[in-house]
């Protein structure tokens, strides 16, 4: 008879939440160690194919697949999370994702007969990380602290928690990347300071500014280029490479994908190898054919300059943003693959004017900080609390189809905040309530989150009824609104679901058509409030009109009320909004008198039945 192993309770092994960068291009995993963050296993390219049998495969296999399955491979899945078929026209120009038919509610994926959403591509990818984490730590792996890119909006964020799901992954917390990698070089455990994050991958840029308090992070501003990375520069060099082979072979093997794959990898073997050493070489052999050049890193500079030029823009702009000199930065800290370039790091540190940390990998650095956030959650990391920041400012519409904002750009979360709002029709018992976020003024310019009703509220006179409405981000940048009507209690509260088919925006374009539109948007809003000012003031006139006092108007009285009527509607959809008010006023002026009438007849009425001595 086999014996029952005796549980001595504490001696179980803890399993231990690991830290994930899951990347456009690359992932890894790490986990927090006696001696600090330690990563589990090799990069794992964030590539997904499926083979002949049916099944998936991610990592360097699958990339190997890219050149020999390329329809059956997908790569670059990141750019597809959490978004809709509508915000993705431009990323379909530049990769050749395979779009399943019926991608109109829910974006699909085809790997040759297999049909998946981008969760379920990143999901592999996971699940080959929580593998690899396994064998490395010999148990099981089933919490996980995943990073986005700070920019990722509510449904990017919970299309990622998706991922981790369905890999059986429970995500307790995501981290945004520029916080996890300043977490990797501890730099909360300096006293205060203003940290830039500098962060050039495979396909995205992204600066970030954070600030440090008393060992405590907040971001002050993001900024970059969802279209600017490494791949640029392997573009410009299989071009190069491409124009010699024409010139060489007299053959352009461009539309052939099997040669393209291969020489892209060898060109990427090669400027990988420029970041060490002054020279490197392309090498191809084809179909028995050889081809090689030699690089050196100063035609290399010269190639790539622009690449790295574009990068500053946005880091001007980030500082702006965090209204931060940069005389301001006391440490700038290094991201991505590409920062290993020379120019890039002789760029970023002429910019900022401070030498950039380098001493950790930059492909590591956000999984190290991921793992140190985990060890943070786990409690075996004490005394460090993130802040984090919302890209877009989130708010609700008001009347009018105007914006309200709740939450301002670029406030640290987890945040939240409360305000009261009212009915705009008498005897209201419903008022919707549409989250939106966006800079613009006019809901029709944001990007709309979610709408629900709140029902049954106290009917009441038009301006009444109280509806405290209050967002709630919590530390992953899940927002949860909840709206109340203060007299009956009543509430209703959503959380901002991922709305797969978002209206185009990446976050930069917004924020910059807010600044590009500001003084029309005010224009706008200014006429919007006119409207609805006298909207409210027409309706009351409407209502006074059916009161008995309105016949002891004289003639001319109650025609002073017509015109101002008409005149008011006549200049209601003008673009005026001074002519608007001065209308409004004019009614309120011919109204002038009904309304003393109404009063002291309500007043008359009220007194009524009351004792004198009372
Ligand atoms: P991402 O965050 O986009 O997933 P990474 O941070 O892993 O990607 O960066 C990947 C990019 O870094 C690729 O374009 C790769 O070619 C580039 N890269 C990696 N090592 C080097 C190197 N030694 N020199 C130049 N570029 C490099
Ligand atoms: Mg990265």
């Amino acid at each position: 008879m086999s014996t029952l192993q005796i549980d001595f309770g504490d001696t179980k092994p803890q399993s231990k939440i690991v830290g994930i960068d899951l990347g456009t291009t690359n992932s890894l995993v790490a986990v927090m160690d006696l001696t600090g963050p330690r990563i589990l296993s090799g990069i794992v390219p964030s590539v997904v194919s499926v083979t002949a049998s049916g099944d998936a495969i991610a990592g360097a296999k699958a990339r190997d697949a890219l050149v020999t399955q390329p329809e059956r491979t997908v790569y670059s899945v990141k750019r597809l999370m959490g978004r809709g078929l509508a915000d993705i026209q431009n990323e379909l120009k530049l990769f050749p994702f395979r779009i399943a038919e019926g991608s109109e509610s829910v974006l699909r994926l085809r790997l040759g007969g297999v049909v998946m959403t981008p969760p379920e591509v990143s999901a592999h990818v996971l699940r080959k990380l929580k593998l690899d984490a396994e064998n490395a730590l010999g148990g099981p792996v089933t919490q996980a602290v995943i990073t986005v890119p700070a920019y990722f909006n509510d449904a990017q964020r919970q299309a990622t928690k998706d991922a981790g799901r369905i890999a059986g992954l429970d995500v307790l917390r995501l981290v945004n990347e520029p916080t996890a990698a300043a977490l990797a070089y501890g730099l909360d455990k300096r006293k205060q300071g203003i940290v830039a994050v500098y962060d050039l991958g495979g396909g995205t840029f992204d600066i970030s500014i954070l600030r440090l308090q008393e060992g405590i992070f907040e971001v002050l501003a993001t900024n970059g280029d969802t279209h600017l990375g490494g791949d640029d520069i392997d573009h410009l060099l299989m071009q190069v490479a491409l124009e010699d082979i024409r010139a060489e072979w007299d053959e352009d093997i461009s539309a052939d994908s099997t040669a393209v794959q291969l020489l892209r990898r060898a060109v990427i073997k090669a400027k990988e190898q420029l970041s060490f050493v002054p020279e490197a070489s392309i090498d191809l052999e084809y179909r028995g054919r050889r081809y090689q050049r030699t690089l050196t890193i100063d035609v290399f500079d010269r190639l790539i300059r622009p690449v790295i030029d574009r990068t500053l823009r946005p880091c001007r702009a980030c500082l702006q943003d965090a209204k931060i000199a940069v005389e301001e930065i006391d440490e700038v800290v290094l991201v991505g693959g590409s920062t290993r370039i020379p120019l890039v790091r002789s760029e970023v540190e002429k910019l900022f004017r401070a030498r950039p940390h380098t001493e950790l990998n930059p492909d590591e650095v956000v999984a190290l900080g991921a793992a140190v956030q985990a060890g943070i959650l786990a409690g075996d990391v004490q005394d460090a609390l993130l802040l984090d920041v919302t890209p877009l400012s989130l708010g609700i519409e008001t009347m009018g189809g105007l914006t309200s904002k709740l939450i301002l750009r670029n406030s640290t979360i987890p945040a939240s905040a409360t305000e009261v709002f009212t009915t705009g029709v008498d005897g209201q018992t419903n008022v919707l309530i549409h989250v939106v976020q966006g800079e613009r003024e006019l809901v029709k310019d944001c990007r709309s989150l979610a709408r629900f009703d709140l029902k049954g509220i106290a009917p009441m006179p038009a301006g009444m009824a109280r509806i405290e409405v209050r967002f709630l981000i919590d530390a992953n940048g899940i927002l949860n609104v909840t709206a109340r009507d203060q007299r009956t209690g009543t509430e209703h509260s959503v959380d901002v679901k991922p709305s797969y088919g978002l209206t185009e925006g990446q976050v930069e374009a917004m924020i910059l058509e807010s600044v590009e539109k500001a003084e029309q948007d005010f224009a706008a809003r200014q006429v919007r409030e006119a409207q609805v000012e006298a909207d409210a003031v027409l309706a009351a006139t409407e209502r006074a009109r059916k009161e008995p006092g309105y016949l002891d108007l004289t003639d001319e009285e109650r025609s002073a009320i017509d015109t101002a009527i008409n005149e008011l509607l006549v200049v209601y959809h003008s673009d005026n909004h001074e002519l608007i008010r001065a209308k409004i006023d004019q009614l309120d002026v011919a109204t002038q008198k009904l309304a003393e009438i109404i009063m002291n007849s309500a007043v008359g009425a009220a007194l009524k039945g009351t004792k004198i001595d009372a």
